[in-house]
């Protein structure tokens, strides 16, 4: 039983249904003719003013109407909801097969790795890392070191003085000194640090370098001890075929003092260019502490006896890695760099 009027509405409010895209579009649809003032309810509540015989027969089929469009509605925006549900989930969904993108990687830097791997080795000996000050006393860097002001030995040294007593440490050895000062023997330290030495940069120099420092002292120390410490080292270093020969030399702070070169680890000890054919790798100075160094920190030269090393990380690195200028460890060329990846 139709009506001209709600035939109309209901036709338009169909046609409007079925080309919704969209939920939203639907609940609009809705506003527009169930709203509060959409058409079908304005029509309803109209229905006052018609004439009498008309009212039952509008009313019934603006109520059908009514029902048929909240059904079409109910159905349409369940389908728009599970559509957008699915184009949702869709543009949501990862590619799992899509390769990712790499972080760059940094890397260590050749004299950090070979720094970690000089300390891993003594520390695996029972040796424990102490740190000390760049700006050092001159007492602690030369005098306690048995290095008196007017001794030779400053002359070779370079050193960047901050004031008349204060300086850039020239070697790592104050750190004896100062370990010494507060602890009892026994000592097992080694000093892993950077020192300074007024030198023009070239190919094997810098003013800025780095050096790890070993010191034993105990009871019944021996020159002994100091080569089976370093013979162990070079095992671990340079590979367990290595072997290692001492050479006199001199230091004001030890006596007797020796240069250790490992076996040339490049040519096999037969001689080449890196070894100049000598078939040796000098690597580091060492000795029997000197008596006056002991006595000098308040030890008793007469109870105790010691020993100590000290050797440069860059001229280790060089050697591994086969660097032939050690200003390329400072210069952050990331070319250079990269080869340690
Ligand atoms: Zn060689």
């Amino acid at each position: 039983m139709g009506h001209p009027r709600v035939d109309a509405i209901a036709r338009e409010a169909r046609e409007a249904i079925a080309a919704a895209g969209s939920s939203a579009e639907l609940e609009a649809i809705r506003v527009r003719f169930l709203g509060r003032g959409g058409a079908l309810t304005q029509l309803l509540r109209s229905l006052g003013v018609l004439p009498a015989g008309e009212r039952p027969s509008v009313g019934a089929a603006a109520n059908e109407a009514k029902r048929e469009l909240e059904a079409l509605l109910e159905t349409g925006l369940a389908e728009a909801l599970e559509t957008e549900r699915r184009r949702l989930r869709a543009r949501e969904r990862q590619d799992l097969t899509l390769p990712g993108r790499r972080p760059p990687w940094g890397s260590l830097h050749p004299l950090s790795r070979v720094h970690d791997e000089i300390v891993s080795i003594f520390m695996g000996l029972g040796f424990s890392v102490v740190l000390g000050p760049e700006i050092e006393s001159d007492y602690n860097n030369f005098e306690a070191l048995n290095i008196p002001r007017d001794h030779p030995a400053r002359d070779m040294q370079d050193t960047f003085y901050l004031s008349e007593d204060t300086l850039l440490r020239t070697h790592t050895s104050p750190v004896q000194i100062r370990a010494m000062q507060v602890q009892r023997p026994p000592v097992r330290i080694i000093v892993p640090g950077r020192v300074y030495r007024r030198d023009v940069p070239d190919m094997s120099h810098s003013p800025v370098f780095h050096q790890v420092e070993g010191l034993a002292v105990d009871r019944d120390i021996s020159m002994a001890d100091l080569k089976g410490t370093l013979e162990l080292f070079a095992h671990e270093m340079f590979g367990p075929g290595s072997r290692i020969r001492f050479r006199p030399s001199f230091f004001p702070f030890t006596e007797p003092s020796a240069e250790v070169d490992v076996r040339c680890f490049i040519c096999g000890g037969a001689g080449c260019r890196t070894c100049k054919q000598s078939g040796w790798l000098e690597i580091l100075g060492s000795g029997m502490v000197h008596p006056q160094v002991l006595r000098n920190v308040g030890y008793d030269p007469e109870e105790v006896t010691g020993w100590a090393f000290g050797m440069g990380i860059e001229r280790v690195a060089m050697l591994r890695y086969g660097i032939d200028d050690i200003r390329l460890f400072f210069e952050n060329d990331l070319r250079f760099l990269r080869q340690f990846a």
